[in-house]
């Protein structure tokens, strides 16, 4: 049995100063107890930072990872889709693997425990069959034509065969014909990437850096002109009784999230990946406007091709104005339940293994995470 203190312990019930968390050799929590006088602890293990339960990495694309840096930044989100084009299959497939691989093993010692990951194909599925790290992969659908959806059948069936979570999930509000973004909601847990950038909306209004480009290659979408915005689409076409995961939304309104929240059944999961938005367009998520709205939120690093790192804490350091406290439940119990594992991950509850962060690199007087700030696992 280990016994673990610092000066602040994230517990279910919040923040907390003067705890100790004991853990079973097998990493089950036994217990969270008063700790005042640590020097006077026998067999204590103290460490200056935060604890933590491991992490949830709710928005990721770790088949991108051989893409680190060869998408140039701030090129705006019709640039972004061009470059990610270009480098698409820049390497060979061993190399892509093996990106993938080192990308897991960084994730799991930096304290990640669950990862929501998209794909579309079936190239990490060794890894993550092998990884300590839980994964639910949303195989994505999209395509403009009028293709059928057997290849990403086919991804989920391997997936589902590596004994692997897996759904299938349309991609965006942006990529699908209506006949099949209907088909990639067929599955209960949804992960969508939605209201991303200006030039998404502007599709809608038929104008903008992405309408150029669809009028451009010749891609057909006429959804434009059925529906007046992004949120309007995802409301006329997503069954009620989905769960959702809303990832980016940089450009949604107070009304459409309380619009949204009003559709489903269950509260959505808002993922903010602020690093990726940065990269793409400079933009920031809509925190304000999710925290106003009381609304659950989860974080995600998005791809290697859309950010530097694949790094949970540079995430909750670029979004200061947040209080730490909230951040650190975003980046815990909020991305477990995104993943539906809210029974199993994100809380250091007594019976459960949810492993054991340690960050470290905190300014306690301000309680603002310092530019060094890091994060590593303990258990
Ligand atoms: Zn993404």
């Amino acid at each position: 049995m280990r016994r673990i203190a610092a000066p602040y312990v994230l517990t279910p019930e919040g923040l907390q100063r003067g705890v100790m968390i004991e853990v079973a050799d097998d990493g089950t929590v036994t217990a969270l107890r008063e700790c005042h006088a640590p020097d006077r602890q026998e067999s204590l293990e103290w460490y200056n930072g935060i604890l933590m339960p491991g992490m949830v990495n709710a928005h990721c694309h770790l088949e991108l990872s051989y893409m680190h840096g060869k998408v140039a930044p701030h090129g705006g989100f019709a640039g972004f889709a061009r470059g990610l084009r270009a480098a698409r299959g820049s390497a060979t497939p061993d190399e892509m693997v093996a990106a993938a691989e080192l990308r897991d093993r960084e994730m799991w010692s930096a304290g990640v425990q669950a990862v929501g990951d998209v794909c579309n194909d079936a190239l990490t599925f060794g890894v993550k069959s092998h990884s300590r790290i839980s994964y639910h992969n949303f195989v994505e659908l999209y395509g403009l034509g009028r293709r059928s959806a057997d290849a990403a059948e086919e991804v989920l069936a391997k997936a589902l065969d590596a004994g692997l979570r897996a759904t299938i999930t349309p991609h965006s509000l942006y990529s699908l014909r209506d006949e099949t973004y209907i088909v990639a909601t067929r599955d209960e847990r949804l992960s969508v990437h939605f209201a991303e950038s200006a030039e998404e909306v502007e599709l809608y209004q038929r104008r903008g850096a992405m309408w150029e480009w669809y009028g451009v290659a010749g891609f057909e979408a006429p959804f434009i002109g059925r529906y007046a915005s992004p949120t309007e689409r995802l409301l006329a076409l997503t069954p009620p009784n989905r769960r959702m995961v809303l990832v980016h939304a940089c450009m949604v309104t107070e009304q459409e999230v309380r619009q949204i929240e009003g559709h489903f059944e269950e509260p959505p999961v808002w993922v903010v990946c602020p690093l990726s938005n940065d990269y793409i367009s400079r933009l920031t998520p809509p925190v304000e406007v999710l925290r106003r709205c009381g609304v659950r939120v989860a974080v995600g690093t998005d791809s290697l091709s859309s950010n530097t790192d694949l790094d949970m804490v540079a995430e909750l350091r670029a979004m200061p104005s947040v209080p730490l406290a909230e951040r650190l439940v975003w980046a815990t119990e909020g991305g477990a339940e995104a993943l539906g594992l809210g029974d199993v991950f994100g809380r250091l509850a007594v019976g459960r293994r949810p492993g054991v962060v340690l960050i470290e690199g905190v300014d306690f007087e301000s309680m603002q995470l310092r530019p060094s700030a890091t994060s590593r696992r303990l258990i």
